[in-house]
C-alpha cells in the first residue's frame, strides 16, 4: 500500500472537497482487531493493518480468477477507505441522511471511484464486489447480520455491480451478460445511479473545487486509461 501510494492517491482525490475541519487518513495496528472506522472526536479515518492482512489472506485463499490477486486487495481498501471518508463527510458537511446511513457511505464510496473514470472504476469496484461476494460465500451467516447496521455481504455485492452498471450500461454490461446482475435488478440501476448522483449533487458537490475536481479527472483518467479493460 506504501509502495503504491495508495493514502497519497486518495488524499489527492479527497482534496477537492473543501472541508471545514481537517481528515486525517492513516493505516494503523489495532492489537488485533480487523477493523476500519471514522472517529468524529480527532476527525480521523483509522484502517487496521488486521484488516489489511485480512483482506490479503481472504484474496490468496479465494483465488479471484477474473479478478487479479492485487484487484482483490486494493478495490476493498479503497472502497472501504471511501465508504468510511462517506461517513467522515457527511459529518463534517452536515449532510442530512434519510434511510441508512451505512448504505449511504457504500453509495459514496462507489459513486467517488465511478466519477473518477471508469477504468479506475471498473478495477476498484470489480475487486470490491469480488470480497463481498466472497465474504458471502465464505462464512455460514446468522441472525447477527440481519440485525446488524450494514447490509449483508450479498447485497453490498448487488448494490456496487447495480451502481456500476447503473452509471453506464454498456460498458459496464459484463455485469449483466456473464449473469451476475440479474435483468430484474439491472432494469432500475440506472435510476439507483441517478438518484444517489442527485444527492451527492446536492449534499456534498456545492463543497466541492469544481477546476480542482476536473483537473483531477483527466488526470486519472489519462492514468488508467491504459490498464482499463
Ligand atoms: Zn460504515
Amino acid at each position: 500500500m506504501r509502495d503504491r501510494r495508495v493514502l497519497e492517491q486518495l488524499a489527492e482525490v479527497l482534496a477537492v472537497v473543501r472541508l471545514p475541519r481537517p481528515l486525517t487518513l492513516r493505516f494503523a495496528g489495532c492489537d488485533g482487531t480487523s477493523n476500519a472506522w471514522y472517529e468524529p472526536e480527532d476527525g480521523s479515518v483509522t484502517f487496521c493493518y488486521e484488516y489489511l492482512a485480512d483482506l490479503r489472506k481472504a484474496a490468496v485463499a479465494g483465488k479471484p480468477g477474473r479478478v487479479t490477486l492485487q484487484e482483490a486487495i486494493d478495490g476493498p481498501t479503497v472502497f472501504v477507505l471511501l465508504h468510511e471518508t462517506g461517513h467522515a463527510v457527511f459529518d463534517l458537511l452536515d449532510v442530512p441522511i434519510l434511510g441508512r446511513e451505512e448504505d449511504a457511505a457504500d453509495a459514496f464510496a462507489a459513486i467517488t471511484l465511478l466519477r473518477l473514470g471508469k477504468g479506475v472504476a471498473l478495477r476498484m469496484l470489480r475487486g470490491a464486489a469480488w470480497s463481498y461476494f466472497h465474504e458471502a460465500h465464505s462464512r455460514k451467516m446468522d441472525e447477527s447480520d440481519y440485525a446488524d447496521v450494514h447490509g449483508l455481504d450479498s447485497q453490498r455485492y448487488y448494490n456496487i455491480l447495480c451502481m456500476a452498471y447503473g452509471s453506464d450500461p454498456d460498458y459496464f454490461a459484463a455485469a449483466v451478460k456473464d449473469g451476475r446482475l440479474p435483468p430484474e435488478r439491472a432494469e432500475g440501476c440506472v435510476d439507483e445511479y441517478l438518484q444517489a448522483v442527485f444527492a451527492m449533487q446536492k449534499l456534498v458537490a456545492p463543497a466541492v473545487d469544481r477546476t480542482a475536481m476536473e483537473r483531477l479527472r483527466v488526470k486519472h483518467s489519462k492514468r488508467f486509461s491504459a490498464g482499463a479493460r
